[in-house]
């Protein structure tokens, strides 16, 4: 193994201590839990290394930087998700790079998305993004529209809706994010009764906070830092453009 792929290795292998912790405490089974290992910002490289640790999800939140990426990229068999908000302008290309938008937060993005993957034909994987904090931010869909939104986007030929993503404020006490994740849990319910589809995927939990989401329901979690140390400074960025 190179020295990058043990150096993430390891962390990977504290990551799964704490997922295990986590699930046994929530009476849940670990292997239930994806890791969606988040890259951006890091080069291609680190991603090659990542693969070799044995992360298999990806995520990246700006459609130029992963784009720049993927040339080194072709040899892995891996799932590539956008985390990051999507401005309807570059759906094709999205549809084009991803196996799934984590971000959809638009019916307008969601008919772009649409139409791209049936130019591809291929179906494209989509959660929606719900906006549960009240601060004013770009990115995902009000409570109050999220189940209007499901089942417009449920009926598009090229999309399958997996599930929910929710970015929560940043707390310094992670336990105080809690109600946020358990807010998301419900909504899943109460929007798969609505559109009468199973939504099996909740993509809850970062570094800091993965455990609290894992004790509320969390299938997917998106460590960045744990994995691969601190971004630098400059680009830290939520946005896809
Ligand atoms: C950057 C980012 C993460 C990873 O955050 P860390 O704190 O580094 O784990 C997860 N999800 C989204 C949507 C992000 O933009």
């Amino acid at each position: 193994m190179t020295e990058a792929a043990s150096t993430i290795a390891a962390n990977l292998a504290q990551i799964r201590e704490r997922i295990a912790r986590a699930a046994q405490r929530a009476g849940r089974r670990a292997e239930e839990i994806t890791i969606v290992a988040v890259t951006k910002t890091h080069p291609a490289e680190t991603i090659l290394a990542a693969y070799e640790a044995g992360l298999r999800h990806f995520g990246e939140n700006r459609v130029q930087e992963f784009e720049g990426k993927t040339s080194a990229l072709t040899s892995l068999s891996a799932t590539w998700h956008l985390i990051g908000h999507l401005q309807s302008n570059k759906a094709a290309r999205a549809a084009r790079l991803f196996n799934r938008v984590d971000s959809v937060d638009s019916l307008a993005l969601a008919q772009r998305l649409d139409a791209a993957a049936a130019a591809e034909n291929k179906q494209l994987g989509v959660l929606l993004e719900v906006h549960l904090s009240g601060e004013a931010t770009k990115s995902g869909v009000a409570e109050a529209e999220l189940p209007a939104l499901a089942e417009s986007v449920a009926t598009f030929p090229h999309l399958q809706v997996h599930g929910l993503m929710t970015i929560p404020p940043f707390f310094d006490r992670p336990e105080e994010v809690r109600p946020f994740f358990r807010k998301l849990a419900e909504l899943r319910e109460k929007v798969a009764r609505r559109i009468a589809k199973p939504l099996p995927i909740l993509s809850m939990g970062m570094s800091h906070d993965f455990e609290i989401a894992i004790e509320e329901g969390a299938t997917e979690i998106r460590p960045g830092t744990a994995l691969f140390g601190a971004r630098p400074v400059a680009n830290l960025g939520g946005d896809a453009t």
